[in-house]
């Protein structure tokens, strides 16, 4: 059945060809859907005719957000350590063996709830694809299970067995990695698209260069592609380590030198930058403009986790990046969507074009430019039920099951 979704008053397509700059925006325009996929796109005017139809009455329409790094299967709660950090305990790293425990002693359905409940707030922000990491489990059995779980909501699974060396393995690194590349690797793999590092030698719970390769080649021996955690806490050879191995994504790029721009600018690797992180630990911010301005393709995710930015909100995102990083607006939403799709290597996601996935947020504003300029207001809209759009897949409805 089709749908034709009518009204939009300014519709972000992130397809040049569609329309003026990066974002592609058609105003005055409309969209049908049929099968959960986009089929036509124009001016309302020359829009053809359809099974039902929707009219947005002049509100905003963009893809769906792309968080494409978050946490989120855990148990536990640390909001005792946010208030302390707040009160000037500097983060290295350390917390995350507290939810190591918490989440080693909780059963599947606890683990599920709490992550199914996460989802339905990304959902009601407007995020309809979410990658999910492990790396609470730091076991064998562990990391598998938390992969399993997170596998019910999507498909962008990510293998993080390398996040912390757990506190068993103190002082024993090297068996830890032999560990993780070889029977968890293998525990894992089926369950994973992804493998991810911790790529920090400035923590002293995280993994240096030499670690963070073996466990991306042997990650990608087993079939998986590549991302990365670094230069989060200080410089270090995460970014350079990502491009030259040909990672999907570098995340956090806190602290850059020259040759990581260089080496960014050049590669193929996308810098996915995550400012709630240092809005939620009152760190100084990534360099976006530097990176902008060099030609990297940025990206924008919530890295939603309980430590260090226990925040579900791509609208956020949007808004401290423009806010606090310097990014316009019109940057920030694609970052927020069509870069987010880049880090994820997925081309149906991300951007409203004939064939994409029908994946729609619908704002209660004329512009997306209200994300950052109002923030901290729910504009994501919920079409209400009688509209029938749910069952096309028009909102928020492609995150898998
Ligand atoms: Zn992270």
């Amino acid at each position: 059945m089709s749908t034709l979704v009518t009204g939009i008053g300014e519709l972000v397509t992130n397809d040049p060809a569609l329309g003026p700059g990066p974002l592609g925006i058609v105003t005055g325009a409309a969209l049908v859907v049929d099968g959960g996929r986009v089929v036509w796109v124009g001016p309302a005017a020359a829009a053809p005719a359809a099974d039902d139809r929707v009219d947005l009455d002049g509100r905003a329409v963009l893809p769906g957000f792309v968080d494409s790094h978050t946490h989120l299967v855990f148990a536990g709660d640390r909001s005792a350590e946010f208030e302390a950090r707040m009160s000037g305990v500097p983060y290295d790293g350390g917390g995350i063996t507290s939810t190591v425990a918490a989440t080693r002693a909780a059963d599947d359905d606890l683990l599920r709830s709490r992550l199914r409940a996460v989802v339905a707030e990304m959902r009601a922000q407007g995020t309809t694809t979410v990658e999910v990491k492990s790396g609470y489990g730091l076991s064998v059995a562990e990391e598998a299970r938390a992969l399993r779980i997170a596998r019910e909501v999507t498909g962008e699974t990510t293998f993080l067995g390398a996040h912390v060396v757990p506190p068993e393995f103190a002082g024993r690194v090297e068996e830890y990695v032999a560990l993780v590349t070889g029977p968890m690797l293998a525990a894992c793999a089926p369950f994973a698209r992804w493998v991810d590092v911790f790529c920090e030698p400035a923590s002293p719970h995280a993994f240096d260069g030499e670690a963070s390769r073996a466990v991306l080649e042997a990650g990608r021996a087993a079939g998986l592609g590549l991302r990365v955690h670094g230069n989060q806490l200080g410089p270090g050879p995460g970014v350079r380590l990502a491009v030259e191995l040909g990672a999907a994504s570098v995340d956090h790029c806190t602290y850059l030198a020259d040759a990581d721009v260089d080496a960014l600018a050049a590669g193929a690797t996308v810098a996915t930058l995550l400012p709630g992180v240092e809005f939620s630990t009152r760190s100084p911010y990534p360099d976006a403009r530097r990176l902008l301005d060099a030609g990297v393709t940025v990206a924008l995710a919530t890295d939603c986790n309980p430590g260090t930015c226990f925040s579900s909100s791509m609208p956020l995102c949007v808004a401290l990046a423009v806010r606090e990083m310097r990014m316009t607006p019109a940057e920030a939403v694609w970052a927020a969507t069509a870069g987010g799709a880049a880090a994820l290597h997925r081309e149906d996601v991300g951007q409203l074009r004939v064939g994409a996935r029908a994946d729609l947020s619908v704002l209660d504003a004329p512009s997306y430019r209200h994300l950052a300029y109002r923030p901290g207001v729910p504009l994501v809209r919920s079409l209400p039920p009688g509209d029938r759009s749910s069952a096309s897949g028009v909102i928020g409805l492609t995150l898998e099951r």
